[in-house]
């Protein structure tokens, strides 16, 4: 099904990023046959017409750029969303599937994908894919490009092939494009080792250091996180873990921030499965927008909500609202065993000046993840003049770095007079700062290029990623150069030359295009003028 009314054209022209881009067309594939049958159809029309291009797309929550394109967009969400087989621990399904109703259907058996993100409640499956999302356990349980066992990909030459891992001996008799895949990376063994992020999650540039991997080739590994920019999946099987039976939330406010670097370090010595952290400004506006969330919980439901919040108000009469609050989570099989951790936790960090609350029950529990889940959602909602700006929105450095990193990141964003909250992954070393600007003043560009430049610079020196899991899309490709210098770049671009050679795949996103998509001017050039969260996702 196509559809290029103003409507639709208006609607997906954003994502949850900064930009706005509007479309040609709009398709709705109906199974992987019509994917075939468009890729084949713009590889052969490329020629004639040098601007098609095909950028797949499920739910648009991409913070990046990553969902837009100038040409055709492909959403998978309206019919390809079903579920295909469920057999043990592993289930293969269409990429439009929302994740809420993949929840629904793992749960059932006591499953899940421990990789799932803050935007559970939005996003799907293919997204998840094109972006290697990551959340709350992946400190412990790893990103999706560790859950995809096998998928199913539409390459540049309308095929569909059946991508799953092999034994590298094999590779011999693999097809053309994985020998070429392989031929690179033998090539540029030595450097693509170097220039491996040491974090703990990165999302930047093309993975091409987990391909081989002990004597095994896994294009997926390649494949995760690409953005769509070198096939589209038309079927991808994760792999699930079992659900905890239990688990135990400790919840610590803290006043100061400067110890922040040396109590992560002490809490993560803990093993906890989660440690998630939002700061004060996140907290203010869930305390003023969160009824909405409650609005069908009746009167009783508000006054059990805003009671929810006594550990906070009494923090405040003791001497002032928590700067950050860090959830910090346990799970297990055994509750005894829980109260054990979170004690031997107060224990560890009792000479520290925060305060720590264990949650009593699963509603309180669930209200800091609600809080620390819909955090960006608030602000991109309920701010009014000003929008969300997500472009240093996904930083990472190693969490030893942090005492050292945070002060001099604290500074940079004290020279620009911006409003902006923290939350994010502290476990990882991974924050998200989203501040809120008015984009119809003159000053927005200059901003967003001068504040990337300084905390990019900034991340790299402490050997951090400049994305760890929101990805590159347009927003962040034209600063691969910076993190991962000439030669990787090329290698990077080589890879996209390999899968596609005359660009069809959503263009701009990890690689960039002269004069085009994924460089800085294209950046200032289509800022969304208009608050997003109106039309978008
Ligand atoms: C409030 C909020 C919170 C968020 N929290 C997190 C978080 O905790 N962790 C995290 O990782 N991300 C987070 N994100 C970013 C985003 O939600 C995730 O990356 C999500 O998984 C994207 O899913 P989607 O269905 O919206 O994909 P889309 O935005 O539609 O697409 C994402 C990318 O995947 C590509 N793609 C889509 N379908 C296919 C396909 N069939 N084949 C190949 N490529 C495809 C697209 O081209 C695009 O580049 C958040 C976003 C918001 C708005």
């Amino acid at each position: 099904m196509a559809d290029d009314s103003e409507e639709t054209l208006v609607k997906y022209s954003k994502d949850a990023s900064i930009f706005e881009i509007r479309p040609r067309l709009v398709l709705y594939p109906l199974d992987s046959d019509d994917v075939v049958n468009l890729v084949e159809w713009v590889s052969k029309s490329k020629e004639k017409y040098p601007d098609l291009s095909i950028t797949a797309r499920c739910a648009g929550t991409d913070m990046s750029g990553g969902a837009i394109g100038e040409s055709i967009i492909l959403d998978f969400t309206r019919y390809m969303n079903k579920m295909v087989t469920f057999d043990g621990d592993r289930i293969t399904v269409e990429p439009g599937m929302l994740y809420r109703d993949f929840e629904k259907l793992t749960l059932a058996k006591g499953l899940i994908l421990p990789c799932y993100t803050a935007s559970k409640s939005m996003n799907a499956m293919g997204g998840m894919f094109g972006n290697n999302s990551a959340g709350e356990k992946t400190l412990k349980y790893g990103k999706a490009e560790d859950y995809v066992l096998e998928s199913k990909v539409v390459f540049a030459d309308a095929v569909e092939r059946t991508v799953k891992p092999f034994p590298v001996s094999e590779i011999s008799s693999a097809q053309e494009i994985y020998k070429k895949v392989y031929d690179l990376i033998k090539g540029n063994e030595e450097e693509i080792k170097n220039a491996k992020p040491n974090v703990h999650k990165n999302s930047a540039g093309y993975y091409i250091w987990n391909i081989i991997k002990n004597n095994i080739f896994d294009l997926n590994k390649l494949l995760v996180g690409s953005q769509g920019t070198l096939g589209i999946a038309t079927q991808i099987t994760f792999k699930l873990v079992p659900v905890a039976k239990s688990s135990k939330l400790a919840v610590i406010f803290m006043r100061d921030l400067e110890p922040l670097g040396r109590l992560v370090g002490e809490i993560l010595a803990e093993k906890p499965e989660a440690l998630e952290a939002y700061d004060d400004k996140t907290l203010w506006l869930a305390i003023k927008f969160f009824r909405e969330f409650l609005k069908n919980k009746g009167f009783f439901g508000m006054v059990k909500f805003f009671w929810s919040f006594l550990p906070e108000f009494k923090m405040m009469l003791r001497g002032g609202f928590p700067k950050l609050v860090l959830l910090v989570e346990f799970a297990g099989e055994d509750g005894e065993e829980l109260n054990c951790k979170c004690e031997k936790l107060i224990e560890r960090i009792k000479n520290f000046q925060v305060e720590v609350y264990i949650t009593k029950d699963r509603n309180e529990t669930s209200k800091y993840w609600d809080i620390r889940r819909e955090s960006f959602n608030l602000l991109r909602k309920h701010i009014k003049g000003k929008r969300t700006a997500p472009f240093i929105d996904d930083i990472i450095v190693r969490p030893e770095f942090l005492p050292k990193f945070l002060p001099e990141l604290n500074r940079i964003l004290g020279e620009y007079k911006l409003i902006y909250t923290i939350a994010g992954h502290a476990g990882d070393g991974n924050f998200h700062i989203i501040p809120l600007m008015d984009f119809s003043r003159p000053g927005v560009p200059r901003v967003i290029n001068e504040l990337s430049e300084k905390v990019y610079d900034l991340v790299l020196r402490y050997h951090g990623s400049i994305t760890a899991e929101h990805n590159d899309g347009l927003v962040r490709t034209p600063y691969l150069k910076k993190m991962f210098g000439e030669r990787i770049v090329s290698v990077f671009a080589e890879v996209k030359r390999i899968f596609d050679p005359k660009n069809i795949f959503n263009p701009g996103k990890k690689v960039p295009v002269e004069n085009g998509p994924g460089t800085k001017d294209y950046i200032s050039s289509h800022l969304a003028l208009e608050h997003h969260a109106r039309h978008g996702v």
